[in-house]
């Protein structure tokens, strides 16, 4: 999301005139879209503006930062930073640099009231950082309040996009020659919910998506979904489409029904398995990707060994683990962080012990089998990289004609767990 919402602050900066440099200490500006998923990214925001600001003595220097801001950080920030906008507000961008040092109204409020500016938010067009992959905005903000997340005080709360800009976008970059598209959103598949009278839901989204791609060489994603929204009618829609891509990313968060109420994720460990019956059902060839949050307040060794069963339960082909780190403004934050840093860790090593285990077996089984790879790169030996349908990353062994934006049928001839390798046929 942060690299989506960058591309368009980009295009709004760059329509002033203003060109891109490499080298830092020259910048007459420069800015920083913020993460507030963990301190440590907000402690490095810290960092930098305070050798920004130790620059100004010398020289003259704007300073902005937008992203994601927890109510917390916003007062500092606007101490330090020049201009704090959130990412609702980037068409203004050039006022308020014209105006600098003069933050906007709306730039001081909590998320929640900012106006009803999303339109011009959504009319900026993106410069890409790729010409092989493209990030597209489908909606901003969440309205799920899960307690250990902040974004739905950080983004506010849930806005979906019109779904003609959105297909308007896609249809640019299939025109473009893109090869990998993903809709991104905190929460895509309650994709509409918030303009129930005058927008599709997101099984007709990915409809309209899969129509305007049909017959083209591209993968289309999404991420991330909520187990709560996954109805069949989106899963059938993906089965009928080629392009859009056989990969759903679920994020379970804890394998135990108490844990998760008490997360406010609205769904038990038995909804979740339903819902994975259903994928593996219906697109039986999909890959399975998952987050999941270790050491959560409470959270007892007979709880995490659930999470583990489940695990191995769903064999995930991938799983973002993460420690758990209160995020001031959530409401979990209010609750005593009692599980020690070194339980944590414990948990988080068992965990990904795991996962390589039911990764590999999967990851295994795919020896000798053909499938098509999107080359996006070369990796430090000169072999080409790139990644399957199901989003597995692959190494070829050099095959000097494909380039990147390529798709090579490659025949799978090792397999690491999180990774296979292979010739190109
Ligand atoms: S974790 Fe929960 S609150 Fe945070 S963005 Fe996802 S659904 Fe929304």
């Amino acid at each position: 999301m942060n690299i989506s919402d960058s591309e368009r602050i980009r295009t709004v900066i760059e329509s002033m005139g203003y060109e891109e440099t490499e080298i830092e200490e020259e910048a007459d500006l420069l800015g920083i879209v913020a993460c507030s998923v963990r301190q440590k990214s907000i402690d490095r925001v810290y960092h930098r503006i305070h050798l920004w600001n130790s620059w100004k003595r010398e020289r003259s220097l704007i300073t902005f930062v937008s992203g994601c801001i927890l109510p917390a950080d916003r007062e500092k920030f606007l101490d330090r930073f020049d201009l704090l906008f959130s990412i609702q507000e980037v068409a203004q961008l050039p006022d308020m640099i014209r105006q600098y040092g003069v933050a906007t109204a709306a730039s001081v409020q909590a998320t929640r009231d900012v106006p009803d500016i999303r339109d011009e938010f959504w009319k900026v067009s993106p410069s890409y950082r790729s010409n092989i992959e493209a990030y597209v905005p489908i909606q901003n903000g969440c309205d799920k309040f899960c307690t250990f997340c902040a974004v739905p005080y950080t983004r506010g709360r849930e806005v979906s996009r019109p779904s003609e800009h959105i297909v308007a976008e896609v249809t640019s970059l299939i025109e473009r020659g893109f090869r990998s598209i993903t809709l991104l959103g905190q929460n895509v598949n309650s994709y509409g919910l918030d303009r129930q009278s005058d927008e599709v839901r997101f099984s007709e989204l990915l409809d309209r998506v899969g129509r305007a791609t049909a017959g083209h060489n591209v993968w289309v994603y999404f991420t991330s979904p909520h187990p709560r929204d996954m109805t069949d009618d989106v899963l059938e829609t993906i089965a009928a489409y080629p392009t859009l891509a056989k990969q759903i990313h679920l994020p379970i968060q804890s394998g135990d029904d108490e844990i998760l109420a008490r997360m406010n994720r609205a769904y038990t460990l038995n909804d979740y398995r339903r819902v994975v019956e259903n994928i593996r059902g219906i697109l039986p060839t999909a890959t399975l990707f998952t987050d999941i949050i270790v050491g959560f307040t409470g959270e007892t060794e007979e709880q995490f060994e659930r999470t583990r069963i489940a695990m191995e339960e769903f064999a995930f082909s991938m799983a973002y683990i993460a420690m758990y780190s209160p995020r001031p403004g959530a409401a979990g934050s209010r609750w005593d962080d009692d599980i020690p840093p070194d339980e944590k860790k414990r948990r988080y090593h068992e965990l990904s012990k795991t996962l390589i285990s039911v990764a590999g077996e999967r990851t295994a089984a795919m020896v000798g089998t053909h499938l098509p790879v999107l080359v996006t790169g070369h990796d430090r030996k000169g072999h080409l990289s790139g990644y399957s349908e199901g989003r597995l990353p692959v190494r070829i062994e050099a095959n000097g004609t494909a380039a990147p934006g390529a798709f090579v049928d490659v025949t799978v001839t090792s397999a690491r767990p999180l990774s296979i390798a292979g010739k190109a046929s």
